[in-house]
């Protein structure tokens, strides 16, 4: 085996409902001025309560803008071109995922300090070295890779439990898919360090959410921060963002995606998917058709509880997509990058087969 040369910088924050307290422990040594970017209906929830803790603080915010729409490069373009940017010793990105992107691309490129303040727990934007660019009609362009992710993600439970609790539900799928993904596309293998951390961490994207999952999200549609609902938010920005950093070497996410994931974009043709359901949402119901391909039924079982608990998917109604679309998607599934490194090939009739299985047990 070649000897290996690589640095990881991994993710650094805190949580809780009180822990913008941290903030001038933590970022006072970068420098004095601030400048806050997010999205509207983001700073609309929580400027103010992070005006409020910077006042105890030796640090100033010099402006408050609003990030744009979409993560691309012009976004980005258009913030670094503003006289505050250039002003400001460090930017504070508040929001969900676009805005968090957004922010990264801009402040890590011209190495400026970054700070993350998720909004909403629909992914792990806060905690990643990557950001999801856009082409400016709004279609997915690339990942944009960095060598580090912000220099710290301030989680405020009190806040992302306030806020719309779709995201957090959406937030479940896609994150429980990363261990099962990490886990079959790695299988067999013999993995160096890096990776193997990932797929080990990646474990934590699962039990909690079999643990906490449903009361969880009881307990955020009520707007409540409960210790169940903390313990979710963690899996979703905190250990997918470790294990996807992990699982992710040299660019190539290999050990990141798997079947769950092609079904999701194979189902992005139709655009039903992309206006009226979110990512987490059809990526969660992609696991339970790759655990029955996968010949996991006590796993998918489990995860079929799941979804029923929290009204997640399990059917191809709920997610509108019809049986002929169905046919088409089968079809192009098995070429698709996200199943390039398995341990097997997928199949049409692998595929069906499992679909098979899904509705026999709809009928039970
Ligand atoms: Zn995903």
């Amino acid at each position: 085996m070649k000897l290996e040369n690589y640095e990881v910088h991994l993710p650094n924050y805190s949580i809780g409902n009180t822990i913008y307290d941290k903030i001038g422990p933590v970022c006072e040594s970068y420098g004095k001025k601030v400048l806050v970017i997010g999205g509207e209906k983001a700073l609309a929830a929580a400027y103010d309560k992070i005006a409020s803790y910077v006042e105890k603080t030796n640090l100033e915010i010099i402006g408050k803008e609003l990030f744009g729409k979409d993560c691309t490069y012009a976004t980005v373009e258009k913030l670094r071109a503003l006289p505050v940017y250039q002003e400001a010793d460090m930017v504070f990105g508040v929001g969900g995922g676009k805005a968090l992107d957004t922010v990264k691309c801009l402040c890590i490129t011209d190495d400026k300090p970054v700070f993350a303040f998720p909004t909403i727990a629909s992914n792990c934007s806060a905690c990643t070295s990557v950001s999801i660019m856009y082409n400016d009609d709004g279609t997915f362009l690339k990942p944009h890779f960095f060598v580090r992710p912000v220099m710290h993600a301030f989680i405020d439970t009190e806040i992302i439990a306030k806020a719309p609790c779709q995201y957090m539900w959406a937030g479940i799928g896609d994150t429980y898919a990363k261990y099962y993904e990490a886990t079959i596309s790695s299988r067999d293998e013999r993995l160096e360090h890096f990776t193997a951390l990932g797929v080990a961490v990646s474990r934590m994207c699962r039990d909690p959410l079999m643990d906490y999952g449903p009361t969880a999200f009881a307990d955020h549609k009520k707007g409540l921060c409960t210790y169940d609902v903390e313990q979710v938010i963690l899996a979703i920005v905190v250990t997918t963002g470790i294990a996807s950093i992990f699982l992710t070497k040299d660019f190539t996410p290999d050990y990141n995606s798997g079947l769950a994931h092609a079904i999701f974009y194979a189902m992005t043709s139709y655009p039903v998917i992309e206006e009226r359901h979110l990512h987490g949402e059809v990526v969660g119901f992609g696991v339970l058709l790759a655990l029955l391909a996968d010949g996991q039924y006590d796993e998918f079982e489990k995860v079929y509880e799941l979804n029923r608990a929290v009204g997640l998917p399990v059917s191809l109604e709920e997610i509108e997509i019809t049986e002929e679309q169905w046919e088409e998607c089968m079809n192009r599934i098995p070429d698709m990058s996200d199943v390039a490194h398995y341990p097997y090939k997928v199949t049409v009739e692998m595929l069906r087969d499992a679909m098979a299985r899904l509705k026999e047990r709809a009928m039970k």
